[in-house]
């Protein structure tokens, strides 16, 4: 009995000062390289979903940490190849600063990371609670989605739910539509046909709540919208990249026989809004590489354009550049996506696959938002999101249907 007594309070103790990692939850991902208790060093990679695409997002629970104490996190690549032979860079897995948070909902930048010539980055982080939640960026996992069109279906009673497709995981792709089927300009807006891309869902909620405000009322009476938070829901509730994923990219699948389920519905969607009332605008939210700013990927052909087309995709990077400005400017020019090298290959991409299936009127762009930077919170991305709404209510606002 006294022995017992006396070993209670040290088994207490030892069990409190144990830091445990947490991943299953919706959109976890971390793989523990080592951890060290006593230094409080915690070495993660992103865990590889074979078959799934690039493994570079990641996102974790903390537990048993001290208030006040700082503990070490270090991020390395994935050692094993996420297709074929081919590793992933690690700079896709060390953003500058990690993403922390204790409620799992305000996230804010960690301070700046230290890469060393093994190339694992180091983050030092003051634990403010005994749970804290850690991540690539800010998380937007299929629940934010369905927490977002409950909010914005209950603002906007014109708003209609509906689900796109069921996926190949048996999971709801679900958007929502705002506006008259029969109103004069159609536009669709997507994001996440690349999981690990959280931004791109950040920026399309900056968007769709700008768009339910009073500010984009005149927008809003001349338009139907379609809008879809996540397109990938597997790969994004599972915390997988989804990028390069086999068979197929998301992103490479807009092609005549489709393998996902939502990319196939979206194509029929999209097909049947033109064929029906014109489709004048589609977006495709992204993130893209470590060192890239806020920038649009244009048509291959523009140089080329004549008449309606090029006038409309001038005046859209036009409008946009006068409109998106914060955090950060959006680039004035187009890029192109030059490193997709065959037109049959180009032609698959979401993009591609809507310039070919649309008119002259219309519009076809990917909104890349450049991330790696601690104004990309999730009111930064928001502001991003907001001042594409405002660029879209300007280029409506001018008719593109006009002769
Ligand atoms: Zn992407």
């Amino acid at each position: 009995m006294i022995q017992r007594l006396l070993l209670l309070p040290l088994v207490t103790l030892i069990a409190h000062a144990e830091v445990r990692v947490i991943t299953d939850f919706e959109g976890g991902n971390a793989e523990v390289v080592k951890l060290d208790q006593a230094t409080k060093t915690l070495r993660i990679m992103p865990a590889l979903h074979e078959g799934r695409g690039w493994p570079c997002w990641w996102s974790f629970k903390l537990e048993g940490l001290t208030a006040g104490e700082e503990f070490t996190l270090e991020v390395q690549a994935q050692t094993k190849p996420f297709r074929d032979k081919t590793v992933l860079a690690a700079a896709w897995c060390q953003p500058r600063q990690a993403w922390i948070s204790v409620d799992g909902t305000t996230w804010k930048p960690s301070a700046k990371g230290t890469l060393s010539a093994e190339k694992v980055m180091s983050y030092t982080i003051k634990a403010e609670a005994a749970q804290m939640s850690l991540a690539w960026g800010p998380p937007f996992v299929p629940s934010d989605a369905d927490k977002l069109l409950t909010d914005i279906a209950a603002k906007l009673p014109e708003a209609k739910r509906f689900e796109l497709a069921k996926t190949r995981g048996g999971r709801l792709v679900n958007g929502i539509r705002i506006g008259d089927e029969n109103a004069s300009h159609q536009v669709w807006i997507g994001s996440r046909q690349h999981a690990w891309e959280a931004g791109g869902s950040q920026v399309g909620r900056g968007f769709i709540t700008w768009y339910a405000s009073d500010e984009a009322k005149a927008l809003r009476a001349k338009t139907c919208l379609h809008y879809i938070p996540i397109m990938d829901v597997d790969n994004a509730a599972i915390g997988a990249g989804g990028k390069e994923a086999i068979p197929r990219d998301h992103n490479r699948d807009w092609a005549a026989e489709p393998i996902y389920p939502e990319v196939a519905a979206a194509q029929r969607m999209i097909r049947d809004i033109h064929v029906k009332h014109g489709l004048d605008v589609f977006i495709d939210l992204h993130n893209p590489g470590a060192d890239d700013p806020i920038f649009f990927f244009g048509p291959f052909a523009f140089e080329r354009m004549t008449g309606i087309q090029q006038r409309n995709y001038q005046r859209w990077i036009d409008l946009a550049a006068a409109s998106i400005i914060e955090p950060l400017k959006v680039q004035p020019k187009y890029r192109f996506a030059n490193y997709v090298k065959t037109d049959e290959e180009r032609g698959r991409m979401s993009s591609g696959w809507v310039r070919a299936n649309a008119g002259d009127s219309t519009i076809s762009v990917t909104l890349e938002t450049g991330w790696n930077s601690p104004l990309m919170s999730v009111e930064g991305y928001g502001k991003v999101g907001a001042g594409l709404g405002r660029a879209l209510s300007a280029y409506i606002g001018e008719n593109p249907r006009r002769e």
